[in-house]
């Protein structure tokens, strides 16, 4: 791996110091070189294998490091998502403003289950609640084919230009198959839609091909959610695992090439924690909360950990106390369902869905967790 300066910074620079000193804390060897140009001297740090491997230690914790302007692989990485106990937890930016990751105040996104052609209005009243990180499904995978799938491409396309009309810093929108990621693409340029894409993977999506695809590409960061069967936090671990990897090949003979030079997989990754598969007839609960995998996640892994409190409340009644139960748990991102103005209501996931009135405590309860946890008044 090969830590590359950004220009100008000389070997004798304290963020050089700062690498080397990240690097042997890390079990890797530092050599740094530099390269002397006409005008500017150019720093690399080669990490070298120390104690550990450096095709096992993350981007981020050198992408991270002021004066870092890239990480360059040579060997084939072999990262893991709870590499050193997740130490160096990764904090990235969601839209302009806003940092997310572990260890910052909670952030709340909101919108529809699905988009259908209210979503205009509902994106509207959303902004005009102070919520500017959306949420809504294009492509639904549903039980049954009968139920409403979804608007698709037409879908993406009503939902972004919303997102441009009411100036939202961020939209989450989930992918089914790998094709979705190029018309999500197309559908943001189309638009002109200048905040940050979130695609999100579903409780009933596994598909290597699409895991392997979202990690090829470094446009958009990855929510992923907990399947419906999901035994525990390594269940989570192992699909994003396929996203940290992106897009490897193989020699005839199996083994994995070298490309001198690579980049690394997406890093970029949310674990989301939607609840998982309940059979009591007599639960309140359409999946059992999973929220106490929070602390393992956030202690054991670096990503960033989303709770989803509305699939396992099922009922918009039982969705604010999910949400009180999840804030103790310390989440980054609190994902719920609803935004519909009065009289309106949407195609998928109905009885979940938040009123403009229920999602106020919501926002609410959000900011005196942030203001108390972090002296910050945000939601
Ligand atoms: C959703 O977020 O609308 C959704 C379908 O979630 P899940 O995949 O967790 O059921
Ligand atoms: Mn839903």
């Amino acid at each position: 791996m090969i830590v590359r300066m950004e220009t100008g910074i000389t070997p004798h620079d304290p963020r050089v110091r700062q690498v080397v000193e990240k690097a042997t804390a890390h079990g890797l060897k530092p050599d740094t070189r530099a390269e002397q140009g006409t005008q500017y001297v150019v720093v690399e740090i080669y990490l070298l294998d120390g104690t550990s491997r450096s095709q096992s230690i993350a981007d981020h914790v050198f992408h991270s490091l002021p004066g870092v302007a890239e990480v360059v692989r040579v060997t084939p990485p072999r990262v893991s998502i709870a590499h050193k106990n997740g130490s160096d937890p990764h904090q990235f930016t969601l839209g302009e403003k806003t940092l997310i990751g572990t260890g910052l105040p909670c952030r709340l996104i909101a919108g529809p289950c699905t988009v259908d052609y209210h979503i205009e209005e509902v994106v509207g009243a959303l902004s005009n609640c102070g919520i500017h990180r959306i949420r809504g499904g294009c492509w639904k995978p549903r039980s049954s084919p009968y139920s409403f799938p979804g608007l698709g491409d037409k879908g993406v396309k009503l939902l972004l230009a919303a997102a441009r009309r009411f100036n939202c810093e961020s939209v989450c929108t989930e992918v089914i198959e790998s094709s979705h990621i190029d018309t999500v693409r197309q559908a943001k340029r189309a638009v002109g839609y200048e905040g940050q894409i979130v695609l999100w993977v579903g409780a009933r999506t596994s598909n290597p091909l699409l895991l392997a695809a979202l990690g090829a590409q470094h446009d958009f960061p990855v929510m992923i959610k907990n399947t419906i069967d999901a035994r525990g936090v390594r269940d989570l671990w192992d699909r994003a695992d396929w996203i940290l990897a992106g897009d490897l090949s193989f020699d005839a003979n199996g083994r994995l090439t070298e490309e001198p030079g690579r980049l690394a997989g997406n890093n970029r990754i949310i674990l989301c924690l939607r609840g998982t598969r309940q059979t009591d007839p007599y639960s309140p609960w359409r999946f059992i909360p999973n929220h106490h995998w929070t602390p393992i996640l956030q202690e054991k892994s670096w990503a960033p950990v989303a709770i989803d409190p509305s699939h396992s409340a099922g009922t918009a009644r039982l969705v604010l106390q999910n949400v009180t139960a999840a804030l103790h748990f310390n989440p980054s991102l609190l994902m719920v369902e609803g935004g519909y103005p009065d009289g309106l209501s949407g195609p998928c996931d109905a009885e979940q869905s938040l009123s403009l009135e229920q999602i106020a405590p919501v926002q609410q309860a959000i900011t005196r967790h942030n203001q108390e946890r972090y002296g910050q008044a945000v939601h």
